[in-house]
């Protein structure tokens, strides 16, 4: 099919005949006609002004290419058929109208005299481009609803801060009440608000267009006192047009409204709008405190709900006492003046009436082996923890609910890890072990063992200068979900596996012994990847993947290859790797990162993810699918573990 849009009728009309022109003359396949990767049609695209649109062109026998447009700009083909455009785009239902236009070869028409001179195909995609929220016009009292929407419930105790936000018309007075608690919270209109936008400010230019901002926002806050007891209650906001002369006046300044209206608007009564919020609040509800428990060693908490993580990897049997809870999100009171925030299915709640245990830490002892140092903090339950890089050589340990009694630190003659440790309680119930080491940080492993602590120090392989016999784990990124497709339906699944299989060969004949996540094209789960390098115990890990933009992202001017780390241990595996990889492929710099990915998130082993190239882009496309191109990247690779390995040791 040429398309399943709708289009307007002499498009209809011209592609009934098009379609007839080109079956009449038997050119009639299966692949005769545009292929759009991507958008899908009908789908919505977050992106304000343009964004791009990728796909390829067939081969017509006896034809060439003379033209190639998207909504009449013209856009270049690659000799493979890809095609990639970045083509302004309007709110609303928004059209993508692809035509390539063929001219008969000379010798082509000598031969078939009667044949058509030009043959044209079309491909419509149908997408929709969201509005973005608007400011609300003066001339009426109106709300809009929460600007930022509150949780479903809210458990809330003393202290805690209740954050209070309104959308409505501009210039008027908002205030908001907690019915038998509090009748009136002001709230003041802020200085016009930016819309969230995230692909340009992380991937792209960080530029945000003026039209994108709202007037109207009205913030405030209460703060829960001790007295206040509220069970299922909604907040209540008001808006009040309290300053008619003031709009009015607004309104004749900017042309918007003619007399009459504005006569209208003078003499409306003073009105007071109401709205409910979308939250319920309970307020020093005796449901808490309570005590949970991780059920789940991936587990993370967070500073709070849906933000950055306070501390990953939580054993199963960890306790903390919950205190109040948003949404799916429990808060935690880890110390007492430490909170952290769990997702309510990663613990579950233990009987009313039992406290997570308080532990007073009095010996401390190390124990040297082949492979790794451990450190034993003998505790009376199991206590959140969080560990710190503080740089190369100085790792710091935070246990919470845990009081210093600590006399002893008892060092294994035998270890040559360990420079020495310092204890310190920085806060009531946060205890603290800094690490001060010999040789630079490879990887760490958290535990219990009964109520005993385990901090596992992972030495680094022997013999460490070159790639004999390290274990090193390749993650070929995806499988069944295919990941990021290029114009030519090139998948980033295929394409890196025939990579990953490379880097093996590369590896392999170094001496490294390489341990594959996949080595075909079955499916493997993201959480699977980094128990299969735990499993096999792992010296390395290596994600690979190839790039793709969110919607509204300039392809021309961000693309390249780029490389991602999550621990400061990895940062030097990732700088070696990212430099190799630009000698080797020779493409545009997209930049080193700290990013928050799962499969680099294991802290038992230096672990990286390389974006080698972006799939999307016609040319980068192509030369995924050399194996040339493969084989530079299996080198950059390899080249960057060797540098790794032989700086190790030097700094
Ligand atoms: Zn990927």
């Amino acid at each position: 099919m040429l398309s399943k849009n709708i289009l307007k009728n002499n498009q209809l009309l011209f592609l009934c005949l098009l379609i007839v022109i080109i079956y009449s003359n038997g050119f009639a396949s299966d692949n005769i006609e545009i292929e759009i990767i991507y958008p899908k049609d009908t789908q919505t695209i977050s992106a304000v002004d343009s964004t791009f649109i990728l796909g390829n062109i067939p081969d017509v026998n006896g034809y060439h290419l003379s033209s190639f447009n998207i909504n009449e700009r013209p856009v270049n083909v690659h000799e493979d058929g890809g095609f990639i455009g970045f083509i302004p785009i309007t709110q609303g239902i928004f059209i993508f109208y692809v035509e390539a236009k063929y001219q008969i070869d000379k010798d082509y028409f000598k031969k078939n005299p009667n044949i058509e001179k030009e043959i044209t195909l079309i491909k419509t995609i149908q997408t929709t481009v969201p509005s973005p929220i608007k400011s609300l016009p003066l001339d009426s009292l109106r709300i809009k609803g929460e600007y930022k929407i509150s949780a479903e419930n809210r458990y809330l105790t003393t202290g805690d801060r209740v954050l209070l936000s309104l959308h409505g018309t501009p210039k008027c007075k908002a205030f908001a009440s907690i019915p038998g608690v509090v009748d009136s919270i002001p709230m003041s209109e802020s200085n016009p608000q930016f819309q969230p936008y995230w692909g340009e400010s992380v991937f792209g230019a960080g530029a945000v267009p003026d039209s994108m901002k709202i007037q109207g926002i009205y913030f405030g806050f209460y703060d829960i006192k001790a007295t206040d007891s509220m069970s299922d209650a909604k907040i209540i906001y008001h808006l009040k047009n309290e300053n008619k002369e003031f709009l009015a006046w607004q309104l004749i300044s900017n042309n918007v409204i003619d007399r009459a209206d504005i006569y209208q608007l003078l003499n409306m009564p003073e009105t007071t709008l109401t709205f409910e919020s979308f939250g319920t609040i309970f307020i020093n509800d005796s449901f808490f405190p309570v005590t949970v428990e991780f059920t789940d060693s991936i587990q993370t908490i967070r500073y709070q709900p849906r933000k950055g993580y306070f501390s990953i990897f939580q054993p199963k049997g960890v306790k903390a006492l919950a205190i109040a809870s948003e949404g799916d999100w429990y808060k935690l009171q880890l110390a007492p003046n430490q909170y952290a925030w769990a997702n309510k299915n990663s613990v579950r709640l233990l009987p009313k009436g039992i406290l997570p245990s308080k532990s007073y830490l009095s010996v401390i002892r190390t124990f040297n082996s082949q492979n790794n140092l451990k450190i034993q903090f003998p505790l009376s339950g199991k206590h959140p923890f969080k560990i710190i890089e503080i740089n190369r050589k100085e790792i710091k340990i935070q246990l919470y609910g845990v009081i210093s009694d600590t006399d002893w630190i008892r060092y294994d003659p035998g270890d040559e890890l360990l420079d020495y440790a310092v204890w310190n309680q920085p806060e009531p119930e946060v205890y603290e072990l800094t690490l001060y080491l010999k040789d630079n940080i490879w990887g760490y492993d958290s535990y219990y063992e009964g109520n005993n602590f385990i901090f596992q120090l992972n030495k680094a392989p022997k013999d460490i200068e070159d790639l004999d016999g390290k274990r090193i784990v390749i993650d070929p990124g995806h499988s069944s979900d295919k990941g990021s497709v290029g114009p030519t339906g090139l998948t980033e699944a295929d394409a890196n596996l025939a990579i990953s299989l490379k880097v093996r060969e590369e590896l392999t004949k170094k001496g490294a012994i390489v341990i594959m996540t996949r080595d075909d094209k079955r499916h493997v789960n993201l959480y699977d990847r980094p128990s299969i390098a735990k499993a096999n115990s792992a010296d390395l890990f290596i994600s690979i993947h190839n790039n793709a933009l969110p919607d509204g992202v300039n392809p021309f001017v961000n693309n390249g290859t780029s490389v991602y780390y999550y621990h400061p241990h990895s940062i030097e595996l990732g700088r070696n790797v990212h430099a190799e990889l630009m000698k080797e492929l020779k493409l545009d710099n997209y930049g080193f990162y700290h990013g928050n990915l799962a499969v680099n998130r294991p802290t038992q082993y230096p672990a990286i993810l390389v974006e080698c190239a972006f799939m999307i882009l016609p040319e980068q496309e192509a030369l995924l699918k050399t194996e040339k191109f493969q084989k530079k990247i299996a080198k950059g690779i390899r080249k960057g573990i060797e540098e790794f390995l032989e700086d190790f040791e030097d700094d």
